[in-house]
């Protein structure tokens, strides 16, 4: 057995490597430490691909984890793409303020909120038709979009 990394989203991989990076840290990314970290195309692209950061773990006794073969290396704090995309990531709500904004300037029609995501998702659930596709969610709604009431229409 090769122990080759721990996946999960930011807050249980800062708590059980003890990092001392994220967003409200000084340093953002345990994987890099350029400044402007979230520009793709900035310093970050000169960095070779064997790059090794600075240490990004808290002082103090190493966390259980560290203590593995190479667990001292934080590349294998290792990014869930499921859970910063998909489970309770930026994937959803990039989703839904797509669709709240194509709803705003009437792709979907026009009327209320309601009757827009209304047919939004009819549109949605006849692509998946077409495509051979399943979806679990149930509707377009102000739940569903994570948005309140307030919203304006
Ligand atoms: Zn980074």
């Amino acid at each position: 057995m090769i122990y080759t990394g721990t996946k999960g989203d930011w807050p249980f991989l800062r708590s059980c490597f003890r990092l001392s990076t994220g967003f409200n840290c000084k340093r953002v990314c345990h994987l890099c430490d350029v400044a402007d970290w979230w520009d793709v195309k900035g310093e970050i692209q000169d960095l070779p691909a064997d790059h090794n950061p600075s240490w990004p773990f808290k002082a103090g006794p190493p966390a259980a984890l560290r203590r593995l073969p190479m667990g001292e290396n934080p590349k294998f704090a290792r990014i869930d793409p499921a859970h910063t995309w998909a489970i309770a990531g930026i994937g959803k709500d990039l989703a839904a303020s797509t669709i709240l904004l194509c709803a705003r300037i009437g792709i979907f029609g026009y009327g209320s909120l309601d009757k827009c995501l209304k047919r939004a998702y009819d549109i949605f659930q006849a692509y998946l038709v077409k495509a051979g596709k399943y979806s679990s969610i149930d509707d377009f709604s102000y739940k569903t979009m994570k948005c309140g009431k307030t919203f304006p229409a």
